[in-house]
């Protein structure tokens, strides 16, 4: 997963986290959740265990016996947002003197002990592998003791817990299939604060797919750090498969086999998966896609830099070209395809012609959309430690510009391409600018919004593009989907 550029919808950025609730349960859980999908899923995830440690959410902070934050650690930023919201909670802290306040997620993992150290209001550090700890740091907590857990682990994939959907749509989903990543890209934390790469159980995947579809959900989308890299081979890290028996080896089940697996046995649900990584990805991914008209046709594809030079020293094993000829393939087996992308601006010895190298990249790719950054260095990881981060604030910020500008543009073609086409559309719930209007995704990952007539929240319709800007198309019902 190209770190959090694919954040969770900035509408529950941060927000007080919330489920039906639990006549038996008598605790209070408040819950936000930072940084990316894989946060947010792991934030499901707590709230099922805590679930059944007698933790009902609530949106009332003051009332909570229990405070936590699943954190982010990918940019400066993001580590400061965090310590922020800390300081609100010692306001509160102040009048409700018995409630706990815990960190999760990447900055704990990152931090460590040290966490309690710089913030005196944290009582409970836990890493993204240490979730299932969670009762028995609270008990500890509870007797006045400080907790840590921030071990990574080989094995956990909290395949055998079924998430609790917080501020669902009742619609669309996360799945996890993966945890960890192995690929050292000299910029990111993910692999210090996520852990090797380890699969998920495919028979559980599919039972936490049934139970959703069960429900009525529509839409899943499979999670990983780097979903190309999925391979299960019975259970265990991704880099023991070689140490693997032969028949493990011979009857492992990779992504483009997962991918067939779920499309064929939910064929009215619709998939997507993130994130992808160039360097993992296998055609089979792209011609299984192409298979089943329940896989959607949008894949995120991060590059991080158009520049060869830049691209080595990111540490990406792949080169521009090599990219270049994936996307070529890409839109020959899928015309209809449409791309996003990571970009970083401003990466350790980038020159203006490695920038330029950037937008003609761009310019030959035409992503429909991008996550776009000024490179901001992370303690711990290898560019900080080798490398110096001698590009300008200025400069940065002026090729991060150029950068935006010129996505804008191509998400404004992209978005044109769709004017004058009926399009089937998810409704995930109603337009953020007007009532009157539902809004939902296209295959491609597309907004969509159009008047909502009678049709209902969860229901594929059919809709005619009359117009578009850069990031939504504009439309009318014509009539339900065949997968309705
Ligand atoms: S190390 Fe590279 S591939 Fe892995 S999460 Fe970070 S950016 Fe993505």
């Amino acid at each position: 997963m190209e770190s959090v550029e694919k954040v969770i919808d900035e509408k529950i950025q941060g927000k007080a986290l919330v489920t039906e609730n639990k006549a038996e349960n008598t605790k209070k859980l408040f819950i936000e959740s930072y940084g990316c999908q894989m946060n947010m899923n792991d934030s499901e995830i707590v709230a099922a265990i805590l679930d059944k440690e007698g933790y009902n959410t609530t949106q009332i902070l003051e009332e909570a016996d229990l405070v936590l934050v699943n954190t982010c650690s990918i940019r400066e930023k993001a580590e400061t947002t965090v310590r922020n919201r800390l300081k609100k909670y010692n306001a509160v802290k102040k009048v409700n003197k018995t409630m706990k306040v815990g960190v999760l997620g990447c900055m704990a993992e990152r931090l460590k002990a040290k966490f309690l150290e710089e913030e005196k209001i944290v009582d409970l550090v836990v890493g993204p592998d240490a979730y299932k700890d969670l009762p028995n740091l609270l008990e500890e907590v509870n007797e006045g003791r400080d907790a840590v857990n921030v071990i990574l682990s080989k094995e956990e994939t909290y395949g055998d817990i079924a998430p609790v959907r917080l501020n669902s749509n009742g619609v669309s989903a996360f799945v996890s299939i993966t945890r960890g990543c192995d690929n050292m890209c000299t910029f990111c934390v993910v692999p210090f604060t996520r852990g090797r790469e380890r699969s998920r159980d495919p028979k559980s995947i599919l039972e936490e797919i049934g139970q959703m579809v069960d429900k009525n959900y529509k839409e899943i989308t499979l999670l990983g750090q780097n979903v190309d890299s999925y391979l299960w081979f019975g259970g265990g890290l991704k880099k023991d498969f070689k140490k693997a028996s032969e028949m493990a080896q011979a009857t492992a089940i990779d992504f483009a086999q997962l991918l067939d697996m779920c499309a064929t046995k939910y064929p009215k649900t619709r998939f997507r998966f993130s994130t992808s990584n160039p360097q993992d990805m296998s055609l089979d991914v792209i011609h299984t896609m192409a298979k089943h008209k329940n896989i959607c046709k949008y894949i995120h594809l991060p590059i991080q830099s158009g520049s060869n030079s830049v691209l080595k020293a990111m540490n990406r094993q792949h080169t521009r070209e090599e990219y270049l000829d994936l996307v070529e393939n890409i839109y020959k087996i899928i015309p209809e395809m449409n791309l996003s992308q990571d970009m970083i601006a401003g990466f350790c010895g980038e020159t203006e012609k490695d920038h330029q190298d950037t937008l003609d990249l761009m310019e030959k790719v035409k992503y429909s959309f991008g996550f776009m950054f000024a490179y901001s260095e992370r303690p711990g990881t290898l560019a900080a430690k080798k490398m110096k981060d001698d590009v300008s604030l200025a400069t940065k910020k002026r090729r991060l510009k150029e950068i935006i500008a010129l996505q804008q543009k191509h998400s404004l073609y992209r978005a044109k391409q769709h004017v004058g086409q009926v399009q089937e559309v998810l409704i995930e719930g109603t337009s953020k600018k007007n009532d009157n209007e539902w809004k939902g995704r296209n295959t491609q990952n597309t907004v969509v919004v159009f008047p909502k007539e009678h049709y209902k929240l969860g229901e594929f319709v059919n809709v005619k593009i009359n117009d578009c800007t850069t990031t939504t198309l504009k439309g009318v019902a014509v009539g339900y989907s065949d997968n309705n």
